[in-house]
């Protein structure tokens, strides 16, 4: 069992990620429950994880090879993205996983919607994985959404629920707000740790720093994906959200590939699980280009012989981008510390805004305890709150590209508008996949959360930062009503 092995300090876990790609039945399942049979037969991969529509394109569903692993024996490890569903479609399949007996879940945003049916499918990304794990947690402890009842027969949910983090990100606001929503993740439940794939040692080994740093002990599987030679040129080109890779390593799998070593990709894959092993990971994210079984047991093998020897093994397999952000840095003594944090650069840009949020809706100076009775007051006559709602979309629109969403959370994200600026519309922090601090969604455009970060108070630190009350989902009732009487109706 996954959550057994995970929580065994004498164990190093490994699991192996499958994508089901296109289609019902066919070659690629095949030779994928083929794998799952050879996995389950060899008995060192705890568990198999299943995507759920990667790269934002519409695949089989995660909930059907899941169910067929359970068949063979070996565990599923379903991906839950939320780029497609809705509070309600997240709930009816927990019920669904819950009955099914899938029980581990690796819980995420997901990459944007790509190109589909008759045009791009509407991004959903209602709830947040934050909001996710805490909607997970209070149905476990019995609670149902929307405060519905349940039969007494009903049985207590018990997941085990994953959490990603990049520890990849080559700007500080992005690496910054990826250790933010990190430790709001595990107050929100987590119980296990799966960072980004990466090839960059050093960034496993500040990972590792932090949640030592932080005193979190969840286990922590490291990614490690083994790219072909097209994926990693893919990679390098900015072309898989969130994930960086070295030119170098392009550069030396060119090289690989010209001198016809096939292995070479395999080796490197088993000298990083030695290193990772050896920075305190309990367990490995194994990943690649169309590998087949006997090509992951090669690198099983070549770790297990490698971990016995007491020098590392001479394989390079560290490969770092260049002109990159460090959350540690290493003083002249060696000792690593905390490389100072610098967020507000543009500060001056909110503090107008924050000062006139303070007088209008702090509910303690006497100007918003006026404008509160004066929104009240239009708040009873359909007139007067049709003229209010009309003055405060005019304002909004013009200095905040204000959506009229109706439940307005522009001072959280230092008076920038989610809405307007960022395409999957989050409202507590950024997604995953952003790169050099541009949008995954629009790569010419720099991401929101960037730019909110650069307009936060100069003073402002990561814990304060994570110790800000995570949002809840926001209530589409109150679209396109007035913000003002919803805040101070209340
Ligand atoms: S703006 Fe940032 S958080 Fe929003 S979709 Fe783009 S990369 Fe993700």
């Amino acid at each position: 069992m996954l959550r057994t092995s995970l929580n065994n300090p004498d164990e190093f876990t490994f699991t192996y990620e499958l994508v089901a790609g296109r289609g019902c039945c066919g070659r690629q399942i095949e030779q994928l429950l083929e794998f799952a049979c050879a996995a389950k037969a060899d008995g060192r991969i705890k568990a198999l994880s299943v995507t759920d529509n990667p790269g934002g394109s519409a695949s089989l569903a995660p909930v059907a090879i899941g169910e067929e692993l359970l068949k063979l024996g070996i565990e599923p490890l379903i991906h839950f993205s939320l780029k497609d569903k809705n509070r309600s479609q997240i709930v009816s399949h927990i019920y669904l996983y819950q009955r099914l007996g899938l029980r581990s879940l690796l819980v995420m945003g997901g990459d944007f919607p790509n190109s589909g049916y008759c045009g791009q499918a509407r991004p959903v990304f209602d709830v947040d994985s934050i909001q996710t794990l805490q909607l997970m947690r209070e149905m476990e402890s019995g609670q149902q959404p929307g405060g519905c009842v349940l039969s007494r027969e009903q049985p207590q949910l018990r997941l085990f629920k994953g959490c990603v983090v990049s520890p990849f990100k080559a700007t500080e606001a992005e690496q910054v707000w990826q250790y933010v929503n990190l430790l709001r993740k595990v107050r929100a439940g987590a119980d296990f740790i799966v960072s980004q794939l990466g090839f960059d040692l050093r960034r496993f080994e500040e990972l590792m720093l932090f949640l030592q740093r932080e005193q979190i002990r969840l286990p922590v599987l490291a990614n490690v994906f083994i790219p072909s030679l097209a994926t990693a040129r893919a990679m390098a080109a900015g072309k898989v959200p969130g994930v960086l890779l070295a030119q170098e390593l392009t550069a030396q799998m060119e090289q690989e590939a010209a001198a016809g070593h096939s292995r070479a990709r395999l080796d490197r894959a088993a000298a990083m699980l030695v290193r990772l092993k050896r920075m305190g990971c309990q367990g490995v994210h194994l990943g690649g280009s169309a590998l087949r079984f006997e090509e992951v047991s090669y690198v099983l093998d070549r770790f297990a012989q490698w971990e016995q020897a007491s020098e590392l093994p001479d394989v390079v397999c560290d490969f770092s981008v260049q002109n990159t952000w460090s959350f540690f840095c290493r003083r002249e003594n060696g000792e690593l510390t905390e490389t100072p944090l610098q967020p507000g650069c543009k500060s001056g840009r909110a503090q107008l805004p924050a000062f006139s949020q303070h007088l209008l809706f702090s509910r303690q100076t006497w100007i918003s305890k006026l404008f509160g009775r004066f929104c009240r007051f239009c708040a009873k006559g359909e007139r007067r709150a049709t003229a209010l709602t009309l003055l405060e979309r005019t304002v909004k629109r013009l200095l905040f590209q204000c959506r009229m969403c109706g439940d307005c959370t522009l001072s959280h994200s230092a008076f920038l508008c989610p809405q307007s600026g960022c395409p999957k519309r989050l409202t507590n922090g950024p997604c995953g996949g952003s790169r050099f601090g541009f949008c995954e969604v629009h790569p010419s455009r720099r991401c929101f959360w960037v730019r909110v970060y650069e307009c936060l108070a100069p003073q402002t630190t990561l814990r304060s930062l994570a110790n800000q009350p995570h949002l809840p989902p926001k209530d589409w009732a109150l679209e396109k009503t007035s913000a003002w009487i919803n805040f101070f109706s209340k």
